[in-house]
């Protein structure tokens, strides 16, 4: 199987992203998100390893695909884990494009990404980084940079002019959907788009979440199991919570000036197709 793939989310009929490829320089991931649906169809994910031979093999796959395609690292990792730091896949892939067309949408939640600020300056790419909680953000996602430390991240890629868009999400009762509003309030000056969604609960991430947070498994159990919907291979929220939810966000959104989009929410008066993804602000 190539390296370099379309995107093509389960062939899902709610993703509205803009035709691109997906690239994961790494297989699993660092981070230890406990919401993290890559864990239910990739292996041991939690034990992140290198993928064999990809400098080379991704240096002959660059070759093969149209001219300014989009490519986005990485929709089942974070291309700037731990592991980054010692192998540099990331980094050496970026400047293979330096003399190419192709636009790039980086998608991280790690501060490792201010280490290729010179490269971006030389790319058509997009940073979106992912923010979900002050409070809880070390229980959440034990492997990845604080709060502060992404904040920070947001606030220096802006003050450097590299086009940043931040995805809130997931939104998870109890944990960040108050909580969202005063992150909201913190990025506003610094973040043109944000991208939202609620959280998708499947079998493997439910059961990590009620045992990180035991205090909320009565609620998730009421929200996902007694009230849900199931759409696809997970379980939403109902509707009717999800659309007040995301339409509070939206009205705060609205308020600062700031472009919206929601990620596979099945709710169409929030869709924004083509741009939910933040690759839009790829300077062309
Ligand atoms: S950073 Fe992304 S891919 Fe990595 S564990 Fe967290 S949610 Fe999963």
């Amino acid at each position: 199987m190539p390296y370099l793939q379309p995107f093509d989310p389960w062939k899902s009929s709610l993703c509205t992203c803009p035709p691109k490829y997906s690239l994961n320089p790494y297989t699993g991931c660092g981070h230890h998100c406990l919401y993290c649906y890559a864990t239910s169809f990739i292996k041991n994910f939690y034990s992140p390893r290198i993928k064999k031979d990809f400098l080379k093999i991704i240096e002959k796959e660059i070759t093969k695909i149209p001219k300014e395609s989009l490519i986005s690292l990485s929709n089942s990792s974070d291309p700037y884990q731990p592991l980054e730091k010692k192998y540099q896949f990331t980094r050496k892939f970026l400047e293979m494009l330096k003399n190419t067309s192709h636009k790039i949408l980086i998608i991280t939640k790690s501060n490792l990404v201010l280490r290729d600020i010179e490269i971006f300056k030389k790319l058509k790419c997009a940073i979106s980084i992912t923010i979900t909680s002050k409070k809880f953000c070390s229980l959440l996602e034990p492997g990845a940079p604080s709060y502060r430390e992404r904040i920070d991240t947001l606030k220096i890629l802006s003050q450097e002019k590299i086009p940043v868009s931040v995805r809130l999400d997931p939104i998870i009762p109890g944990i960040n959907d108050m909580e969202i509003f005063e992150i909201l309030d913190e990025i506003s000056n610094f973040v043109k788009h944000i991208t939202i969604s609620t959280y998708k609960a499947k079998p493997d991430s439910f059961k990590r979440l009620i045992n990180a947070f035991p205090q909320y498994e009565e609620l998730w159990t009421k929200l996902y199991i007694k009230e849900g919907e199931k759409i696809g291979k997970a379980i939403y929220l109902n509707q009717q919570i999800r659309f007040a939810l995301i339409n509070k966000i939206y009205q705060k959104a609205q308020l600062y000036n700031i472009s919206f989009a929601t990620c596979r929410e099945a709710l169409k008066d929030f869709e924004n197709p083509q741009k939910c993804d933040g690759s839009f602000l790829i300077p062309t």
